[in-house]
C-alpha cells in the first residue's frame, strides 16, 4: 500500500513515522525546503518519551513525488489545503483514498472539488505534535483518533484505514458522528487557540486564571448556538470538561498553542477556519457573536502586523 502524507509539519511528520517505523510503505510531502532536505539527508529525529530516534522516511517537494497512491493523508494546515491539493493531483486516481486529518471548518468542502465523497474519509485526532526546527519532530504524549467516511457507505474503508493506525500505535476507532465531532474540536479550538494566541500562554497558564471560565463561557455559548443552527448539539459540560483536561501540563498544558506558533513563524494561523468560519455561519444565521468576533480580530491584527493581507 502506498501512502502518502501531504504536510508533513508536526503532525505529519508524527503519524508519518509511526506508520513507516511499522513497515507501511509511506513518504512525506512538505513544500519547506529546508524541511525535506534535512529529512532527506539526515532523516527525521523523533523525540519522544523513550528519547530521540532517526526515522529515515523518505521525503519531497511535492513535484518530486511521483507513482499512483492508495492512501493520501492530509496534515497540512487548513490555510494550504486548496494550494497543496493542486500540487498533488499528479499522484490521485479514482482509487486513491483522501484521509483529512486537519482541524477546523471547510477542510472537507475544499477537498471534495478535487476527490468525490467516496474517496473521502475524515478524522479528529487529540494526539499532538510539535516542529522543533527543519527534520525534528517533538512527539509526546498519546491520544485518540476518529475516523468516518464522508459518505457513510465506505465503513469497511474506513476500518481499514483504522487498522493502519492502530498497528502503527495510533489509537483509532470508527467515529459515530465525525461531523459532531469535528464541531467539538472547533469549539475547543476557537476558545482556547486565539486566548493563548492573545496572551503568549500555554493553556495551563491561562486555565490558573481566576476569570478563566468567566470569559471562556460566552465564547462557547455563542459557538453552541451557531452549531445548533446546523444541526449539530453541541454539549457544553463536555467541551468544557475538555477543556479542562487540556490544562493540565500533564496533558497538553504546557504547550504554546500552534496558532501561537504561527504567529512567531509569520505564517497565516487557522483562525479563518476556526471563529473566521463560525462568523460566517453566525452572520447567515442572524446570530450575534461579539466574543468571536473581537478573537477573530485581535488575531487578524497579530497577522496583519506579521505582513498577512
Ligand atoms: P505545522 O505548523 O507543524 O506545519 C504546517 C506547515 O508549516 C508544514 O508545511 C511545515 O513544514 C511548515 N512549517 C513549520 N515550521 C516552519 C518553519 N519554521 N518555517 C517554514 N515552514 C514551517 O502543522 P501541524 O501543527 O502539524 O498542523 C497540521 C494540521 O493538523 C492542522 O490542521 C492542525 O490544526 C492539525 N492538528 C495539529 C495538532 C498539533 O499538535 N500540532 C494536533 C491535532 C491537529
Amino acid at each position: 500500500m502506498n501512502i502518502v502524507i501531504v504536510g508533513a509539519g508536526a503532525m505529519g511528520s508524527r503519524v508519518g513515522s509511526a506508520l513507516y517505523k511499522n513497515d507501511y510503505h509511506v513518504q512525506l510531502i512538505d513544500d519547506w525546503e529546508e524541511h525535506v532536505e534535512a529529512i532527506q539527508q539526515n532523516g527525521l529525529m523523533v523525540i519522544n518519551e523513550k528519547g530521540k530516534e532517526q526515522v529515515y522516511i523518505p521525503a519531497h517537494l511535492p513535484k518530486d513525488c511521483a507513482g499512483e497512491v492508495d492512501l493520501l493523508i492530509i496534515l497540512t494546515k487548513s490555510t494550504k489545503t486548496e494550494s497543496m491539493m493542486k500540487s498533488c493531483l499528479h499522484l490521485i486516481s479514482e482509487r486513491t483514498q483522501v484521509l483529512t486529518l486537519q482541524n477546523g471548518l471547510g477542510n472537507i468542502e475544499v477537498l471534495t472539488k478535487y476527490v468525490s465523497k467516496e474517496q473521502l474519509f475524515v478524522g479528529v485526532t487529540t494526539y499532538s505534535a510539535k516542529l522543533s526546527g527543519p527534520g525534528m519532530v517533538e512527539a509526546f504524549g498519546s491520544g485518540k483518533t476518529e475516523i468516518m467516511d464522508v459518505t457513510g457507505q465506505q465503513k469497511e474503508e474506513a476500518e481499514r484505514i483504522i487498522q493502519i493506525f492502530n498497528h502503527s500505535a495510533i489509537h483509532a476507532i470508527i467515529s459515530e458522528n465525525i461531523i459532531k465531532s469535528i464541531w467539538n474540536k472547533v469549539a475547543f479550538n476557537s476558545v482556547m487557540n486565539p486566548l493563548c494566541t492573545l496572551t503568549k500562554s500555554s493553556a495551563g497558564v491561562i486555565g490558573t486564571y481566576c476569570h478563566f471560565y468567566e470569559i471562556i463561557d460566552p465564547i462557547l455559548d455563542e459557538i453552541i448556538k451557531v452549531a445548533e443552527v446546523e444541526g449539530i448539539e453541541l454539549n457544553k459540560k463536555y467541551i468544557t470538561e475538555t477543556i479542562i483536561a487540556a490544562l493540565n501540563p500533564s496533558m497538553s498544558g504546557s504547550h504554546l498553542s500552534s496558532m501561537y506558533q504561527d504567529i512567531q513563524r509569520g505564517q497565516p494561523t487557522e483562525i479563518e477556519y476556526l471563529n473566521g468560519a463560525l462568523l460566517k455561519k453566525g452572520e447567515l444565521n442572524q446570530i450575534p457573536m461579539p466574543y468571536n468576533r473581537l478573537l477573530y480580530h485581535l488575531i487578524k491584527m497579530l497577522e496583519r502586523g506579521n505582513g498577512q493581507p
